[in-house]
């Protein structure tokens, strides 16, 4: 269900072209902080109602990472295991030509579930500016999310949780669910600063040593055999069982809705990170407040992404990129724990109150 409020949404687009067999979304949820930006993502079920929820969290989070621009997302609905790479493409080219009287002015698109660099450059050809499109091509002076610039935001996140609670990140155990884009960085960077990556999971199974997975190891491993199940020493797990380990720090970085009310009990970890989008619904947020355990929620953990989309909008090198990503996930991270603190509300509702303030908006 889409939600109407003071914010938005703006403008509800959908693009039809039976020829093509092209079917797809546009919406400009909030443009109040510069134009509406957010990925476009290709997949089977998109509808107008997921690219509407996406487009407000893009709205939070713009305005919680103080760049100048609004909330929006799109989509194009397309079962990709039945079309050719080419034609995928040509979807893109088509709805890109669509959206020609709104990019760059009211949106501006980028990557997200099944589109990258090469979509994003389609994107651009298309509508003849640079500016329509983030997460291009280093050859078209983009900054694709391929550099890892969420999964290293969502370290910076975690480094400042661990400071709030005055836990050690040498040595600190982590499980990561995914070892995808997000995963992989955040895992590396973690790992880096002395914490123990203990779990990894993928869409194929979970790992599990307690002693410790070597990263370089593993990111080996994944990229030969492309499952993570497939390192040595350790132990397979269910999926599922990855949330409900004994460890310091939990990350979940592949799926929306892994921690609900039917497992919140079971999580063990004193700190969860949201990589991914929409990871823990918001009465399993309550419950993991409740019981004490810091959640950091994804609106802030994992701007890291838009943040790289700003500075390359900006035309940034990828050194002044990943400067902006640290200090804005670290300042806005603290600030965000400190509020939920000292008002005694959920980290999700200090920092939806927070994006309002910014958007000049009362609030809740
Ligand atoms: P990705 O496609 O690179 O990786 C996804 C990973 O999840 C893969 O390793 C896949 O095997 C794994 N996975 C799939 N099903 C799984 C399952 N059932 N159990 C465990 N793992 C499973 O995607 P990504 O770019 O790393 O994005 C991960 C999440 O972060 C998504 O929710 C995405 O929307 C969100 N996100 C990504 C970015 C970004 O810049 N990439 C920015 C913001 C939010």
């Amino acid at each position: 269900m889409i939600d109407y409020n003071d914010l938005g949404p703006e403008k509800l687009i959908e693009i039809y072209d039976p020829k093509l067999d092209l079917h797809g979304y546009v919406v400009v949820d909030n443009t109040k902080l510069g134009p509406a930006k957010g990925g476009l993502r290709m997949t089977s079920t998109v509808s107008l109602d997921e690219v509407a929820g996406l487009a407000r969290a893009m709205t939070y989070k713009c305005a919680i990472a103080e760049l100048p621009f609004g909330g929006g997302k799109s989509g194009i609905k397309a079962d990709l295991k039945s079309i050719t790479k080419e034609e995928k493409l040509e979807l893109v080219k088509a709805f890109s030509k669509a959206l020609k009287n709104l990019v760059p002015k009211e949106y501006i698109a980028g990557p997200d579930v099944a589109t990258g660099e090469e979509e994003m450059a389609v994107f651009v050809e298309v509508n003849g500016s640079p500016k329509a499109a983030t997460g291009k091509p280093q050859s078209m002076k983009g900054l694709p999310h391929e550099l890892g610039s969420t999964g290293i935001g969502v370290a910076w996140a975690t480094l400042v949780a661990c400071q709030h609670v005055k836990l050690n990140i040498a040595g600190a155990t982590v499980a990561i669910e995914g070892f995808g884009n997000v995963g992989t960085f955040a895992a590396s960077k973690l790992s880096q600063e002395g914490a123990k990556i203990v779990a990894v999971s993928d869409s194929t199974g979970a790992i599990y040593n307690p002693n410790g997975l070597d990263i370089q190891k593993l990111l080996d491993v994944k990229k030969k055999t492309g499952s993570v199940t497939k390192y040595q020493d350790c132990e397979i797990l269910e999926g599922g069982r990855i949330f409900e380990l004994a460890v310091d720090i939990l990350i979940p970085a592949a799926l929306g809705d892994v921690i609900t009310n039917v497992n919140a009990d079971k999580v063990l970890a004193k700190i969860v990170i949201e990589a991914a989008n929409l990871p823990v619904s918001h009465d399993a947020e309550e419950k993991l407040a409740k019981k004490g355990i810091l959640v950091v929620p994804d609106i802030v953990a994992n701007a890291g992404g838009v943040i790289s989309s700003y500075a390359e909008y900006m035309g940034y090198n990828k050194e002044k990129m990943f400067e902006l990503v640290k200090s804005k996930i670290t300042k806005n991270t603290q600030l965000i724990l400190e509020k939920s603190k000292k008002s005694g509300t959920t980290s999700r509702i200090s920092a939806l109150n927070l994006a309002r303030e910014r958007l000049g908006i009362k609030a809740r």
